[in-house]
């Protein structure tokens, strides 16, 4: 409202322009990019070469439907909760494949582990335990395989060197002669992912 416009008169201009003024509403809120982004139609997990559909459905009791057969996720929830519920099923999903990922690394390495999990960590790829214990970070499932490759090499490797020293690049390069390539590819990576995956 302008300076020194009376209330009744700025009243009367919305009455007038009401037509005006929803139309434009909901055409904004229609061109919106954040809404669409954060409603994705697909979901690439490039680290096991699958392309999940998202589609959005009206009126259901479950929020999120998973049909592993045709790899389709159906979601009925408004736009706000969509990321979070989404973040749930990557969890649930990166936990099915993960641990044998990190299984066959550390067969490859001929190294052993005590334990494994799964979390969605805000910053961290992964970490590993003095006692043993790796957690591996669920957003992985959206790298490609030789970048989370790295990963899980650099992880086990901890359980023979508990730093960055030289001794433990070293030991991550014998696995992984690449290993400086694939480290900037995951930082550039991890700059581009969807915005859903934020929490
Ligand atoms: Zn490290």
């Amino acid at each position: 409202m302008p300076l020194g416009m009376a209330k009744s008169e700025a009243d009367k201009l919305v009455l007038q322009q009401q037509q005006w003024i929803s139309r434009t509403l909901m055409r904004m809120q229609q061109q919106a990019p954040v809404v669409e982004e954060a409603l994705p139609a697909n979901i690439e997990l490039l680290a096991i070469g699958e392309k999940i559909q998202v589609v959005y459905v009206e009126n259901r009791k479950e929020a999120l439907i998973w049909k592993q057969e045709v790899l389709q996720l159906s979601i009925c929830s408004d736009e706000v909760a969509v990321p979070e519920l989404l973040r749930y099923w990557l969890k649930i999903y990166a936990k099915e494949y993960l641990p044998d990922l990190l299984k066959k690394t550390a067969a490859d390495m001929r190294i052993d582990y005590r334990a494994v999990s799964v979390r969605l960590q805000k910053s961290r790829w992964g970490s590993c335990s003095m006692r043993g214990n790796i957690s591996l970070n669920a957003k992985l499932l959206l790298l490609p395989p030789e970048v989370v490759r790295y990963v899980l090499v650099h992880e086990l490797a901890h359980l023979k060197h508990m730093n960055h020293s030289a001794a433990f690049w070293h030991y991550v390069e014998k696995f992984e002669p690449d290993y400086r390539e694939k480290r900037s590819e995951l930082r550039r990576l991890s700059m581009g992912l969807p915005v859903w995956v934020h929490g």
